[in-house]
Parts: C-alpha cells; sequence; structure tokens
C-alpha cells in the first residue's frame, strides 16, 4: 500500500515532520522525478554524512556519490511501478566527512502518492547495519581460514546443528570415515560407522559434551572395505542467549598410525620390561632437566630398599646408598658422562652399596647414557644396573687366594734361585758345559715364573686397590737400555735395539715403568718369529715423552686391539696358537701407565707388526 501524505485524513505535515525526526530509524521523502530531497531526519543526514544543505536538492547533487550505484535505477523503478523495494544489506559507498567508505543497509523505498493515486516521490526508511554485517563476514573469514587450516593438516571438520541433528561435514571428514570425499554422511550415519564396541565412547562423550560443553573421544570405525581406523574427535558446543547448547562445531583427525606407532611402543617397552625383569636388571631413568629421577623396584632393591615407594633422589638415595668408599668414584663417573667431549655420553661403573634399609652390601654394574640436545647440555640419563656381588665375591675370593698362593710362592722361589745362582759358581768352577748349559736354562724358567708370580701379586694389589707409586726421579734411557739389555740374553732369537741419546729425567715410579718396558719388549719377543728386530725408540713431545716398542711379528686384528688392555684378554686364534700366558701383562702395563696420568695404546694389523707405546707427561 502506497502512502498518501497530502492527505488530511491521514496526519497534517507538521505532525509528519515532528514523527519523522523522532523516528528511531533513518527516513528521508524524495519528491518528484529528480527525487528532491524533502525531508531528511536527523539519523538519514547522518548516514549520508550530509548536513540540512542537501534538503531541496535533488538526490543526486546532494549525495553525488551514489550517481552509479543501483540505487537511482530501483528509485526510478519504484517511482514508475509503484512497488515497493525492500533492500537487505545492500553495500552502499558513501562520503562521509571527506572520506569514501563502504557501508551496509537494509531499506524500503516506498512510493508516496498524490490524493488521485499518481506517484509524488518515494519515501526512504534505511537502517544502517554495517556493524553486523562487518562482523558477520570477520566470523565467516575466521570459520573459513580455520576450516582450510584444519584441512591442510588433514582434519576433517563438522558443524552439527544440535536442534534439528543435522551435521554439515568437510569433504576430508568423509574421507576419515571411509568414504568418498564427495559423499555427504548424516549424523545417524557417522554414528552407524563406529565400531558397534567403541559406540558407547561416543555416545557418552556426547552426553559429557552436553554438560560441559567439550566434546573429545577416540574411538575407531569400520570402513566399508573392512578395515578398521582411530579417529580423533574435538568439538565445541556454542550455546544461545539463554544458554540452549544450539551448535557443535569440530574436528576430527585419522589417528591410526599415531595408535600404531603407540601400540608398538607399549608392546617394546612391554617386551624390554619383561627382559629386564627376567635379567634381574633394574632400571633409572634421570631427566636433567627438571632434576627428577625414577627408578624401578629392582633398582631400589639393589639399594636395598625394596619396599619404598616414594620418590627418589640422586642426593638422597642414590649418593646416600653408595658405600662410603666407591662414592666420590662414581659421582665422578656420573659427572663425566654428562660431558659429551669427555665422555660421549657413556657411563660404566662397579659400586659396591650399602642397603639403605637392609644395609647389606651388594655389588652393582651399572651402564648408562646420556642423551644430550644440539648445545651438548645433557637432557636425560637413562640405565641398568645389575646386581654382580655374587660373581665379585668370588672374584674377590680368586684373588685373595692368588695373593696368598703368589705370596707363598715368592719364598720357595727366591732360595732355588739362591741355590741355583751358587751351582751356577761351583758348575763355571768346574767347567761342566752341559751343567752350566743346565742351569742357565733353568734360571730363565726361574726368572719367568718369578715374574709371573709378581704379576699375579701386583694384579691383586691392584684389585684391591693398593698398588702405590713411589715416584722417584730419574733418566728414562737408562731404564730403557737396563731392560732391553736385560732382554737381550733371554731372547738371543731377536735383535733388540735401542737407540737411547741425551738423559731424559722424569718423576715416576721407576720399578713399575721398568715392568711396563719390560713386558712390551717381552710380548714383542714372544708374538714375533725369530731372527727378527725389535725396535725399542723414545720421543719427546712437548711436555710428553713417548715410548714405543716396534716389533716385525704376528699384529694384532682390529676387533682385539681394543680388548687386550682388559684382564685376562687373550687373542684366541690360529695365529696364537701356542702361545701360553694368561692375559695380564697389557692389563697391568695400562693400569700403571694410568696411574701416572699417561697413556698406552697400540698400532697394529694382522700380520704386520705391531708397534706398542705408551706416553707419560714429563
Ligand atoms: P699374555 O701375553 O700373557 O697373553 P698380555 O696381556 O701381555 O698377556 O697380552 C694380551 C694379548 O695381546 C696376548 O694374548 C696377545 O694375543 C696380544 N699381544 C700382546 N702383545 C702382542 C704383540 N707384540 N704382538 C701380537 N699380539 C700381542
Amino acid at each position: 500500500m502506497n502512502t498518501n501524505l497530502d492527505s488530511p485524513a491521514y496526519l497534517s505535515q507538521q505532525t509528519f515532520h515532528h514523527l519523522m525526526a523522532q523516528a528511531p530509524v533513518a527516513i528521508s521523502v524524495l519528491r518528484g522525478p529528480q527525487f528532491t530531497i524533502e525531508l531528511a531526519n536527523s539519523q538519514i543526514l547522518e548516514v549520508w554524512g550530509k548536513d540540512e544543505s542537501v534538503i531541496g536538492l535533488p538526490l543526486t547533487e546532494g549525495l553525488p556519490e551514489i550517481k552509479n550505484q543501483p540505487f537511482v535505477g530501483l528509485l526510478q523503478n519504484v517511482y514508475k511501478t509503484g512497488i515497493t523495494h525492500y533492500g537487505y544489506e545492500a553495500k552502499v559507498t558513501l562520503i562521509r566527512r571527506n572520506i569514501p567508505g563502504d557501508y551496509y543497509f537494509n531499506f524500503v523505498y516506498q512510493a508516496v502518492t498524490h490524493s488521485d493515486g499518481t506517484i509524488s516521490g518515494i519515501m526512504v526508511v534505511a537502517t544502517d547495519v554495517t556493524e553486523q554485517v562487518l562482523s558477520r563476514r570477520k566470523l565467516e573469514d575466521a570459520e573459513e581460514r580455520h576450516r582450510l587450516a584444519a584441512e591442510a593438516t588433514g582434519l576433517g571438520t563438522f558443524d552439527l546443528d544440535l536442534q534439528k541433528g543435522v551435521i554439515i561435514h568437510s569433504p576430508r571428514l568423509a574421507e576419515i570415515f571411509g568414504r568418498k570425499s564427495t559423499d555427504v554422511i548424516s549424523h545417524p550415519e557417522l554414528r552407524q560407522i563406529i565400531l558397534p564396541v567403541d559406540l558407547h565412547i561416543v555416545i557418552s562423550a556426547f552426553d559429557r559434551a552436553l554438560r560441559t560443553g567439550i566434546y573429545f573421544y577416540e574411538a575407531r570405525v569400520i570402513w566399508l572395505d573392512a578395515t578398521i581406523h582411530w579417529i580423533r574427535t574435538t568439538g565445541k558446543i556454542i550455546y544461545g542467549d539463554d544458554g540452549t547448547p544450539l551448535r557443535m562445531l569440530g574436528t576430527i583427525q585419522d589417528i591410526s598410525e599415531q595408535k600404531r606407532i603407540l601400540d608398538d611402543l607399549q608392546k617394546s617397552e612391554e617386551n624390554l620390561r619383561l627382559a629386564t625383569q627376567a635379567a634381574e636388571v633394574g632400571t633409572f631413568d634421570l631427566d636433567l632437566l627438571n632434576h627428577s629421577m625414577v627408578w624401578d623396584r629392582r633398582c631400589r632393591e639393589l639399594f636395598g630398599m625394596e619396599d619404598f615407594d616414594g620418590p627418589v633422589s640422586y642426593d638422597n638415595q642414590f649418593l646416600l646408598g653408595l658405600h662410603p668408599d666407591d662414592k666420590e668414584k662414581t659421582d665422578q663417573a656420573v659427572n663425566r658422562s654428562y660431558h659429551r667431549q669427555l665422555s660421549n655420553g657413556e657411563y660404566d661403573v662397579e659400586y659396591r652399596t650399602i642397603g639403605i634399609d637392609d644395609k647389606k652390601l651388594r655389588w652393582v654394574r651399572a651402564k648408562g647414557k646420556v642423551s644430550f640436545n644440539d648445545d651438548d647440555i645433557p637432557q636425560r640419563f637413562i640405565g641398568a644396573v645389575l646386581d654382580i656381588t655374587e660373581n665379585k665375591l668370588n672374584e674377590i675370593r680368586k684373588n685373595d687366594f692368588i695373593a696368598i698362593a703368589s705370596h707363598e710362592l715368592k719364598t720357595p722361589l727366591t732360595s732355588l734361585k739362591a741355590y741355583i745362582q751358587l751351582l751356577h759358581v761351583n758348575a763355571r768352577r768346574s767347567g761342566d758345559s752341559f751343567l752350566l748349559n743346565a742351569l742357565q736354562k733353568s734360571e730363565n724358567q726361574i726368572n719367568k715364573m718369578t715374574k709371573l708370580i709378581y704379576g699375579f701379586l701386583d694384579l691383586s694389589k691392584l684389585e684391591s686397590g693398593k698398588l702405590r707409586l713411589e715416584r722417584h726421579e730419574f733418566d728414562l734411557n737408562a731404564l730403557i737400555e737396563e731392560v732391553a739389555a736385560e732382554n737381550r740374553p733371554i731372547a738371543q732369537s731377536h735383535a733388540i735395539t735401542f737407540l737411547g741419546g741425551k738423559p731424559i729425567i722424569i718423576t715416576a715410579d721407576r720399578e713399575k715403568i721398568g715392568q711396563v718396558i719390560n713386558n712390551l719388549i717381552s710380548n714383542a719377543v714372544k708374538y714375533s718369529p725369530k731372527n727378527t728386530d725389535i725396535k725399542v725408540l723414545v720421543q719427546r713431545l712437548n711436555n710428553q715423552v713417548k715410548v714405543s716398542v716396534r716389533d716385525n711379528g704376528i699384529g694384532i686384528k682390529l676387533k682385539d686391539q681394543q680388548h687386550i688392555f682388559q684382564r685376562f684378554y687373550r687373542v684366541e686364534d690360529d695365529s696364537t696358537k701356542g702361545f701360553s700366558g694368561f692375559g695380564i701383562g697389557l692389563y697391568l702395563s695400562a693400569e700403571i701407565v694410568e696411574l701416572h696420568q699417561g697413556k698406552i695404546g697400540v698400532e697394529s694389523s694382522e700380520g704386520q707388526g705391531s708397534e706398542f707405546y705408551f706416553v707419560l707427561p714429563v
């Protein structure tokens, strides 16, 4: 119905103006085919960004910026047909305070008629909805960005209308449910794809979501090809102003791969747990960033506190549980493993514990590894501990036996040697060459035996920590010459050469260093064929001196080289058949050199001879 503003029955002009000015909406009356602005209330002037000076001007003069916008056309249409036009969220470009900008309006163009029914103008009523439109756009943009981000990470997205039970989902979601990306799946259908035994998980998650607003579950779905896949759903409920849940927005992710990895991990952890249990190995795990430590039951047992379930710490349980004599060296070994340069994070020690609760003494072997970050800062220290008490006690008993036996053998051997030396004097006097020869051989054997026995004695001293150095200043060259000379009569089959030079004065245990040189020379003789050369060399390097013994013997394989300095290690293969020994010579030598803060090593390859060397600080 058109408005007849001229009708006296309607409203007086004045009343109308007054009404318009009061109206909470923007109103204007445009008169004639030029759409002359006859009336414009303050709201519409504000919307236009103009003042009252536009009143009386044709619309396109008052608001020249609308000339190229569709409104003039719409007005003309209404003017011509009388059909009211409703605009919804229409965009208008307006120049407000000289600044052009886009605004959005809901508006009505309604024809105004003369009393004879002919159209005389148009009434414009407009509501500025710019703010709503822009904020809705923003929301839509955000939702779109969200959706795109979700799709990019392989997430499916959904929007469930909780009132109607209608779901809108992304193509990816259909894929996660084992359908084609173009498939559209309804909410009840989605539920049917859930593995029946997991359906209760989904239902209770949904109920919980209605109470808490948060939706979360992990469950299995069964695809059309009958394969089973894990999904993880997270969602959030959107409520209306009155608190009724309106929609649920969320994402769904295929977590089958994650689940598989986790499963494998759990399986291997379980295997490891069973294996460590079977081997009675305890485990420890130190988080070096948070300074926390975890011990399993077996580890607690080895520290004599199997009934203690509480938290453990490095200072209170570990250090406290160590035997006082082993505390310092073990603590040092741990600290060493925290320096990548020093230890490469490796930790391998033996120590004694005194049970914190049961006060029992136990021997423990611990092996561990520290992991570092890129800046070499230690992060985590994990390892295993093993009870070696039984072995250790056996070993101690064995060592004690060797020590006692060696000690007891020393006296008869010394007197045997004295008697042989006496016989030697007599034989020389009588000139009996057979006797002389036999006695020389006996003496050689006795010397060998003496060396062996002293070796065993040293070994037991070393094991019990009683091997002490007696340091004096002496000339290293003189010592080497002495040892070489001692060996020559025994090893006439080899040419032992040594070119000493100016005296090299070092401070060390002369006897023990002599023992090391002697051991290297006698090994060189032992492990190289007759009539080959053995060269002893000395080199001065800055603050160090290096002694090497080179032979042309059987050589040593690389894989054996790393073990030959270990106690009782002997190379057992065809090349060493027929060589007797106990595998303690190099072990003792290495320990002696280490006590001097020196370094021992070998360079060799099979069949190519060997060069053993040690370096001492000067
Ligand atoms: P032993 O000689 O009593 O077996 P050692 O501790 O002196 O014990 O040596 C350990 C092992 O190292 C020997 O069994 C031998 O296999 C190897 N070895 C030592 N010296 C040499 C050498 N000069 N050439 C080849 N092999 C050697």
